[in-house]
C-alpha cells in the first residue's frame, strides 16, 4: 500500500530515471525500451483482490502499479488534488460510487473499440467515463437445514411476515444494500419500497451488525435463517484456506437467485468498475490495461481467484461460480440504479435499516 508520500518519492525517482535514460539515450545515440511504465492506482477495494490481476499483469507487460488503497474519502481526496492528482486509474465497487466519481467530471473520455467490444452497453457508461470490469448479484442465502428450496423466490418476500424474526442483513446505507433498494425504487416507486424496507426491518432477527459474511456466520450460529449477500463472498468463504471457520459458514448456507419466475425482473447485480483520470500522465498505458482487465485473461482472473462474475461474455465464469446454477439478471441499466441512490439512503434513513 502507498502513502501520499510514497508517491512523491516515487515521482522523484521517475524523474531521475528519466534524466538517466536521456543520458543514456544521448550517449548511444538510440531509443531501447528501457523506459518502465508505472501506473498509479487509486483503489476502494481491497488489496488482495486487486492484486491478483495487477500481478498477471505486470509479468506479461512489464508495467508495474503503485496503488493506493482508499476504504473511504476516495471523493475527498481527489476533490483536493485536483489536476495535480497522481492517480491515473481509478478502481472501485459499487455503481452509485462510479457514478459520484463521474459527476465530478473527473474522468476522461475513452474511446476505445476493445472496451466497447468486451462489455455489453448496460455495464458502461454512454459517455465512456467509466466501464464495468465484474458484475457482482446480491442474492439471498438461506439456512440449508431451516429453509425449504421454494420457501424463497422474490426479494419481496422478505417483507412478509413469515419471515418475523428470521431475518439478517448488514446496515442498509451500505453501498450494496442502498444499490439494491435503489433497484426496488427504479421498478416499484418510492412507496411500494419503503413499504417493502418496513417490512424487511420489521422482521430482522437482530439489528444488523457486521458484514455480508458476519450474517452467514449468524446462519451457521442459528440465530437467523436467511441473509442477503453479493455473491463472490459465498466463493471466498467456502474456499477460505486462512479462516477456515468461514467454511462452516459457507456449508450452512445456500444460495438463492431472486426474482426469476416467469415475467419476474431478474436478480439484481451491481458491478465493480473504474475510470481513467483526465489528468492522467499514462493514459495510453492506463487505456490498455482496463482493455487487458476485460479481456480473456483479467476476466479469467477476476473471476477464478474473486469469484466475480465475467463482464465479456465470452469469457466463461469460473467453475466453482457456474457451480452455483444460472441466473437471469435484472436488464435495469446500473446507471438507473445510480440516480435512485438518494431516494434509497432516505427510505433507509426513515425505515432505520
Ligand atoms: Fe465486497
Amino acid at each position: 500500500m502507498m502513502t501520499r508520500i510514497a508517491m512523491t518519492h516515487y515521482r522523484k525517482a521517475t524523474k531521475q530515471a528519466l534524466i538517466m535514460l536521456i543520458a543514456m539515450v544521448s550517449f548511444t545515440g538510440s531509443f531501447g525500451s528501457a523506459e518502465a511504465t508505472e501506473i498509479n492506482i487509486y483503489s476502494s477495494r481491497s488489496p488482495e483482490l486487486v492484486q491478483p490481476m495487477l500481478d498477471a499483469y505486470t509479468a506479461e507487460t512489464g508495467v508495474t502499479f503503485n496503488i493506493l488503497y482508499l476504504a473511504k474519502g476516495m471523493a475527498q481526496r481527489l476533490v483536493s488534488e485536483g489536476e495535480a492528482s497522481p492517480a491515473d486509474v481509478i478502481m472501485t465497487v459499487d455503481i452509485a460510487r462510479l457514478s459520484e466519481l463521474d459527476h465530478m467530471g473527473i474522468f476522461a473520455a475513452v474511446d476505445s473499440p476493445i472496451l466497447r467490444s468486451n462489455i455489453p452497453a448496460k455495464w458502461r457508461d454512454d459517455d465512456h467515463h467509466w466501464f464495468g470490469l465484474t458484475t457482482r448479484a446480491r442474492v439471498a442465502v438461506v439456512s440449508i437445514d431451516r429453509v425449504q428450496s421454494d420457501e424463497l423466490m422474490r426479494l419481496e418476500d422478505l417483507a412478509d411476515p413469515r419471515w418475523q424474526g428470521r431475518i439478517c442483513t448488514r446496515a442498509g446505507s451500505h453501498p450494496y444494500n442502498r444499490a439494491l433498494l435503489a433497484s426496488l425504487v427504479a421498478h416499484l416507486g418510492e412507496d411500494a419500497a419503503t413499504e417493502w424496507a418496513q417490512g424487511l426491518v420489521a422482521n430482522m432477527a437482530r439489528k444488523p451488525p457486521g458484514n455480508d459474511r458476519a450474517q452467514a456466520s449468524a446462519i451457521f450460529a442459528g440465530r437467523c435463517d436467511v441473509a442477503l449477500m453479493n455473491t463472490y463472498y459465498y466463493g471466498l468463504m467456502k474456499h477460505n484456506l486462512e479462516k477456515t471457520e468461514q467454511q462452516d459458514w459457507a456449508k450452512a448456507v445456500r444460495i438463492v437467485f431472486l426474482n426469476q419466475g416467469d415475467g419476474d425482473r431478474g436478480q439484481h447485480v451491481n458491478i465493480t468498475g473504474a475510470g481513467i483520470l483526465d489528468s492522467s500522465q499514462n493514459y495510453d498505458a492506463s487505456v490498455q490495461f482496463l482493455e487487458w482487465l476485460s479481456g480473456p485473461k483479467g476476466q479469467s482472473i477476476y473471476s477464478s481467484i474473486n469469484y466475480e462474475y465475467p463482464v465479456n461474455p465470452r469469457v466463461m465464469p469460473d467453475e466453482e461460480i457456474a457451480s452455483w446454477g444460472s441466473f437471469r439478471a435484472d436488464d435495469l441499466p446500473v446507471s438507473d440504479i445510480a440516480d435512485h441512490a438518494d431516494t434509497a439512503q432516505r427510505i433507509i434513513n426513515k425505515t432505520g435499516w
